[in-house]
């Protein structure tokens, strides 16, 4: 992803793509001092873009620093690295982080605060397991608690058992893995939040310690306009034998069908089908 052309916004001007570099004493490298938003832009409008830049402000906050923009700011500048791009389907990235400077001990409020955001293209997340059913692996790592980690917060640090669980899910041939959260309850995949389908209602968990996702709101109200059921609640373990139908969202993984999940197999059934239709519909209306 460094080397290639194109240009990147950073601390408020487009810098050259391989330019677009930062210190090796960046606080955020060595502390996790960093927020970031995962957008998706469809026929040259960023969906929810507002959302997102909301998000990123109060992700920062959540982990004791202020992005130095204002959301308006960000919004311009989302813009101009869209435009940049010339691309009209783009996945954008903004990062904001606490950089190098006075500090390099745990405590860093005499750093800059400075923000990038990137532009390119990225297809479905999951491949082709869009169509067929996504099969994931189950983490042995859990969601920590609320009490442990501000885990409402977009940030770098809440990831580092996100890519553990991925690699190890991906070693065992499958796309990625769900997680438990701390008392054991099922809560998400490691980048995208989970729905189950039981008897023509749906169930999701409670995001209680875990990213209460963009795509997971945007798709309860679908549901919701479907005269559907949605059950916002703790899942048991247990109950994922009488699931029928599984699928995930994210600003990256969109609406993916789940075909299984451990030992548990799941139908790419019609709710499923029709949800992934209807989102794409939005996206680009
Ligand atoms: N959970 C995690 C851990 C994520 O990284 C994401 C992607 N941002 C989501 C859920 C889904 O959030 P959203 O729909 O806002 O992209």
């Amino acid at each position: 992803y460094d080397n290639r052309d194109g240009h990147i916004w950073m601390d408020g001007k487009m810098v050259d793509w391989r330019d677009a570099n930062v210190h090796i004493l960046t606080h955020a490298m060595h502390y996790a001092s960093s927020v970031f938003e995962g957008e998706r832009a469809y026929n040259g409008k960023i969906f929810k873009s507002r959302e997102h830049s909301e998000r990123l402000k109060r992700s920062a906050q959540m982990i004791d620093f202020e992005v130095p923009y204002t959301v308006d700011e960000i919004e311009a500048a989302k813009v101009e690295v869209l435009a940049a791009s010339g691309l009209q389907d783009a996945y954008v990235r903004a990062i904001a982080w606490r950089g190098a400077g006075e500090d390099m001990g745990v405590a860093s409020a005499r750093n800059p605060v400075r923000l990038a955001i990137a532009a390119w293209e990225w297809g479905a997340y999951y491949g082709d397991a869009k169509m067929k059913g996504a099969k994931l692996d189950i983490s042995k790592w859990k969601r920590p608690s609320p009490e442990t980690i501000p885990s409402h917060a977009k940030a770098a640090g809440l990831y580092m058992i996100c890519t553990m669980s991925k690699h190890a899910a991906e070693a065992k041939g499958c796309s990625d893995a769900m997680m438990f959260d701390y008392r054991g309850y099922v809560a998400e995949a490691t980048g995208a939040n989970i729905f189950f389908v039981k008897d023509g209602e749906v169930h999701t968990p409670d995001p209680d310690c875990f990213l209460n996702g963009i795509t997971r709101q945007t798709v309860i109200g679908m549901l919701r306009d479907k005269n559907i059921k949605v059950h916002e609640r703790h899942i048991m373990p247990e109950e994922l034998e009488g699931f029928e139908q599984c699928w995930l969202t994210g600003t990256a993984a969109e609406v993916t069908p789940v075909g299984q999940i451990g030992d548990y197999h799941f139908e790419v059934g019609t709710m499923t089908r029709d949800i992934a239709e209807s989102y794409e519909k939005l996206v680009r209306a």
